[in-house]
């Protein structure tokens, strides 16, 4: 089982999307906290040249993806810390109980995060099960991260699923040729993450959790 960490394992997409909104416009780059969540899963340097090139007409340099990463990592850093995605805890529980390995793939590399994995999620997590920001060079929506989690993982694609919330990750996660499971926890529209390839969209973690506990619809329960 491979889980994705913003949005799935943390509430943390609203602070992401507040920071980058916030911090694209002190450069003249209009993006909507909407929009931020569009493009999750995304390098910073993806996400900024996508913008550069629609206000600007060109790619950023260097120097300017440096100040506007730093500008938006700062005001992201002032916002109060994200807190664990409710459902998450039973949805790792159930994967655990179903004798499933547990993998970390996330874009992320905010140290603060990773190790804040080990203090809300303590003895599911393994150092050598995780692929972080650090380890990637292409990033979501590139299948790279999710077959490096299969790799760790020394697993076959049909012998996985993904938990994801973004339409670049699912679409990383397809990639990979692995069966994905999207839950929706934020503003996007379920037909976005459908259209990305997800083979189920549930409403939140929680229902991830029934879904591997076989409760899911609870109707059919
Ligand atoms: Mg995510």
């Amino acid at each position: 089982m491979l889980f994705d960490m913003d949005g799935v394992l943390f509430d943390s997409m609203p602070n992401h999307a507040y920071a980058w909104s916030h911090a694209m416009t002190q450069f003249g780059l209009e993006m909507t906290a909407y929009e931020a969540y569009l493009h999750e899963g995304r390098t910073g340097s993806g996400t900024i040249n996508i913008l550069a090139q629609r206000y600007w007409g060109r790619d950023a340099t260097e120097e300017e993806i440096e100040r506007i990463y730093a500008a938006k990592a700062e005001l992201f850093n002032t916002l109060p810390e994200p807190k664990p995605m409710p459902g998450a805890l039973e949805a790792l529980t159930a994967a655990k109980e179903l004798g499933c390995m547990i993998v970390l793939v996330t874009g992320s590399g905010q140290v603060k995060l990773l190790e804040n994995l080990e203090a809300h999620y303590p003895g599911f997590f393994r150092q050598e099960l995780m692929v972080t920001g650090f380890d990637v060079k292409r990033g979501k929506p590139d299948p790279e991260p999710y077959l490096m989690g299969l790799e760790k993982a020394g697993i076959k694609a049909t012998e996985a699923i993904v938990v994801e919330n973004a339409p670049l990750g699912v679409e990383s996660a397809k990639g990979a040729g692995i069966f994905t499971i999207a839950a929706n926890t934020g503003p996007l529209e379920d037909s976005i993450l459908k259209d990305a390839g997800a083979d189920i969209v549930v409403p939140g973690m929680m229902d991830v959790a029934r879904l591997f506990r076989k409760q899911y619809p609870a109707s059919e329960a």
